[in-house]
């Protein structure tokens, strides 16, 4: 038997224990949504964690463990510890996959890790959002057709002031007329970064199995595809050869 994807999901988790219209779409939470249906896979070994656990229940140990994190934060990335983005941040180095999703864009790890203010432009009107696929022999868009719509979605809009992507693999078109480049891959240090813009926690999105398969393939694309444990090469080494 191969060896499974240790995937940890961490969720702010305070919109569904404070808005009971988001509680009845999500009752275990976001995390425990995708933990679900992420839990379903053959491959994969999911856990999760919060913003109010211990160390945002991120602690050096569960890092260790953790081959791919995904990230779902909004109202309070102020509220995240600094030492605790530091250590996620060191662990993408290291080759820790990242897939944030939604309002994670402006999240203290996506800044840090981008380097630009990661600002967009947004409304809250449940229009449709049209997500369509511009890299279709990408992983991440593996079992997808040309586009798929997520039927009532926050619009966030261009310019999403993000560096120039690796891969662009999907852009999306709103009811209103705005644009998104909504499916973005980067690499930093040694680790796979996927950004993912639905999942506006007003809707059930996490629920749709389009979003589903996206965050499937993304997990399968970000993991790492060496040991974590191999150390980065930053030492004095002796020449190979005899200098002369
Ligand atoms: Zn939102």
């Amino acid at each position: 038997m191969s060896k499974k994807i240790k995937v940890t999901v961490w969720n702010e988790y305070l919109h569904e224990l404070e808005n009971e219209e988001i509680g009845a779409i999500y009752p275990q939470g976001i995390h425990g949504t995708i933990e679900a249906f992420l839990s379903k896979e053959g491959d994969m070994q999911v856990r999760c964690a919060t913003l109010r656990e211990e160390e945002h229940g991120l602690t050096q140990e569960v890092l260790d463990q953790t081959d791919v994190l995904i990230w779902w934060g909004h109202k309070a990335h102020d509220q995240v510890d600094d030492a605790v983005v530091d250590r996620v941040h060191q662990r993408v180095l290291a080759g820790m996959g990242l897939v944030v999703l939604h309002s994670g864009h402006f999240s203290k790890i996506f800044k840090k890790l981008m380097g630009t203010t990661c600002s967009l432009r947004w409304r809250e009107a449940g229009e449709k959002e049209r997500v369509w696929v511009v890299e279709q022999g990408h992983p991440i868009a593996q079992g997808l057709d040309h586009y798929f719509e997520v039927p009532n979605s926050e619009m966030y809009g261009e310019r999403f002031d993000i560096p120039e992507p690796d891969t662009l693999v999907f852009i999306s078109w709103y009811e209103g007329g705005e644009v998104f480049r909504s499916g973005c891959c980067y690499q930093r240090g040694r680790g796979k970064i996927f950004y993912f813009g639905p999942g506006h926690e007003t809707h059930p999105i996490y629920h749709q199995k389009e979003i589903q398969l996206v965050i499937k393939n993304a997990v399968r694309w970000a993991q790492p595809t060496f040991s974590l444990a191999q150390p980065l090469s930053g030492d004095w080494v002796p020449p190979l050869e005899p200098l002369a």
